[in-house]
């Protein structure tokens, strides 16, 4: 597995773009299982790479930029064992030559959600993934359904810009009691932590309440903010179209009910992605095709 720190040293991967093809993950490290499993699913797309880089562009000027858990050993040493070829880990001075510069801005689907609470955020997303794909050339690219709209941002800067790129949407990873995995999770105490499951139960909730017949967007908005009582703070808790987030009445076809809040010093997200019918609602992915 080869450690690369700057973009010339980039020039390395060219053998294994032409043999296999390369499947990107982009994470900011503190890897944990669900990091883990992107790169598992990168894997049957083409040789993996990591890209880990805590991107400064993406994080507000009140937000963890600096407390954000950096540890590189103990990233490399877990993915040494998956078969990745190689990691780009580059300092923030290599990315970004000057403090302002060009940004990508995203199209309508960052508006809502964490795009609102969040000025800038998907417009430095969108930037480093975009410097991303430029430098590394992926055929893939593995990202994860923890961070919906994420994705779905991604997706249109994708296709608008026409990166020839293909994504792919990897399922949510959690812990056993249900807590959705998060490098951010270092930040909870144990009392904070057992709170944070309000998020995962209410969510759980939600969901047996659509495949109970609800289709009424605010009675499941209602049932979700009442669940999330033991939040410090609730962000948002809604009902969204997929793949264009538009507000929705009726909960029927591809739906993501996405939630955020505070709780201690954490901020943390959550989400399930539905296929509503009038019968029935089962779990979904994000992509056009999904691939799991
Ligand atoms: P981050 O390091 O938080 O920027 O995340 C890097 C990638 O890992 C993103 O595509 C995330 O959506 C994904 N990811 C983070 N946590 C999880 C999780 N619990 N399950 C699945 N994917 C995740």
């Amino acid at each position: 597995m080869e450690l690369i720190r700057t973009k010339k040293e980039l020039g390395a991967l060219a053998g294994l773009r032409r043999d296999r093809g390369l499947a990107l993950v982009p994470t900011m490290g503190a890897l944990h299982a669900g990091h883990l499993s992107l790169v598992e699913l990168a894997a049957a797309h083409g040789a993996p790479v990591v890209s880990i880089f805590v991107n400064p562009t993406q994080f507000g000027p009140e937000e963890d930029l600096d407390a954000y858990p950096r540890d590189l050993e103990a990233d490399l040493r877990a993915l040494r064992p998956l078969g990745v070829e190689a990691v780009f880990a580059p300092d923030a001075s290599e990315m970004y030559a000057a403090e302002s510069g060009v940004r990508v801005r995203p199209g309508p689907r960052a508006e809502c959600l964490c795009g609102a609470g969040r000025p800038g955020h998907f417009s430095g997303v969108l930037t480093v993934v975009a410097k991303l794909f430029n430098l590394i050339r992926p055929d893939a690219a593995v990202f994860g359904r923890k961070d919906a709209q994420q994705f779905l941002v991604i997706d249109q800067m994708t296709r608008d810009l026409d990166f020839p790129v293909r994504l792919i949407d990897a399922p949510l990873v959690r812990d056993p009691d249900g807590l959705a995995m998060s490098s951010r999770n270092r930040y909870l105490s144990p009392s904070e932590r057992e709170r944070a499951l309000c998020l995962s139960r209410s969510l759980a909730a939600a969901v047996e309440t659509v495949e109970g017949g609800q289709r009424s967007a605010a009675a499941v908005e209602r049932e979700l903010h009442k669940g999330m009582a033991d939040a410090d703070a609730v962000e948002y808790a809604e009902c969204r179209s997929v793949p264009d987030l538009r507000r929705l009445d009726e909960l029927s076809g591809r739906v993501l009910i996405a939630v955020a809040a505070r709780v201690g010093p954490a901020r943390l997200i959550d989400n399930t992605v539905l296929e509503v019918g009038p019968d029935g609602a089962a779990e979904a992915g994000l992509s056009a095709t999904e691939v799991e």
